[in-house]
């Protein structure tokens, strides 16, 4: 079946519904384009447990604050169209703001407290951006089950949290972030990175290895593991301003004390003009390069 590119709300609605009617399991990747490997990946598990895998491209205004990157976000949907299809999407959603947020648009969805902290304390307003767009998604593609990214760990755990407080119908999976062979997290964002940049990414990864070192030799105090992060971003990324480093316990994401294998260390630092995220829970094993 080759994919269809549906920009209509109500179109893709009707898409999704007679697809359910006619006994199909549904899966939804939604994203903000530019794809990469590590939406692909998404994509992929979606067309392999479901049997059909719709990705939703928007590049969400609300969800971006005052001179942050909105205007610069790369977009190119011709070349996201051929992505998707590769990786086994079979319908594209992609509306244009105005069919989004039609003129008198008011309404918003809020997840409290998991959204106090970490990137919501440095983005005001980004959370509440995101579950508005994804409850709006979530009732244009009534899906079966939706994945998301481990790599935008705090995000998951809001729409998690979002989905159950509101008893919305739609099973949430989170599946392992995507890196590149030398360990940097793939992001849309990557793209903005000068070669010196680049190199200076690596910051990230390297402090969450550090982390995930420390705890298997057997460290289980938190403030031990974020000065340990710290000095790796210090001295992979000299100067880069640090957002936050945090160790966090999963549900609540509040620190972890004690810090367990299920703690996830995570951080935001700013190379250059860009705002990079990664996060790794400290008792997993899988490679960070
Ligand atoms: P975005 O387009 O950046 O909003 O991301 C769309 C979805 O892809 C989100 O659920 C992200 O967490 C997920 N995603 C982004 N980067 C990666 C990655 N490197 N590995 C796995 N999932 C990712």
């Amino acid at each position: 079946m080759p994919v269809q590119v549906i920009h209509h709300p109500s179109e893709a609605r009707q898409w999704v519904k007679a697809q359910r009617a006619a006994g199909c399991r549904v899966g939804f990747v939604p994203t903000m384009g530019a794809l990469h490997a590590g939406h692909a990946s998404l994509i992929r598990r979606a067309a392999e447990e479901c049997d059909r895998a719709v990705v939703s491209v928007f590049v969400n205004p609300t969800q971006f604050g005052p001179g942050e990157d909105f205007e610069r976000y790369p977009r190119d949907l011709p070349r996201d169209t051929v992505t998707a299809s590769e990786a086994g999407a079979d319908m594209i959603f992609a509306p244009s703001p105005a069919e989004m947020y039609p003129s008198g648009f008011c309404s918003r969805v809020e997840v409290d407290r998991l959204t106090e902290g970490l990137c919501g304390a440095c983005r005001p307003g980004h959370f509440a951006g995101v579950t508005t767009v994804v409850m709006k998604l979530f009732h244009i593609i009534p899906a079966d089950v939706s994945y998301f990214g481990q790599k935008d760990f705090q995000q998951a755990m809001v729409i998690r949290r979002m989905v159950r407080d509101l008893d919305v119908d739609m099973e949430i999976r989170v599946c392992p972030t995507v890196r590149e062979s030398d360990g940097l997290a793939m992001s849309s964002r990557n793209a903005y990175l000068s070669p010196d940049e680049r190199r200076r990414a690596l910051a990230l990864s390297r402090a969450l290895k550090a982390a995930r070192q420390l705890f298997a030799e057997g460290e289980r105090d938190r403030m031990v593991l974020l000065k340990a992060m710290r000095a790796v971003v210090n001295e992979t990324a000299p100067g880069a301003p640090i957002d936050y480093i945090e160790v966090v316990s999963p549900e609540e994401l509040t620190p972890a004390d004690p810090v367990t294998p299920e703690s996830v260390a995570l951080l935001a630092v700013r190379i250059g003009s860009t705002r990079l995220i990664d996060n790794m829970p400290l008792g997993c094993d899988t490679s960070v390069g």
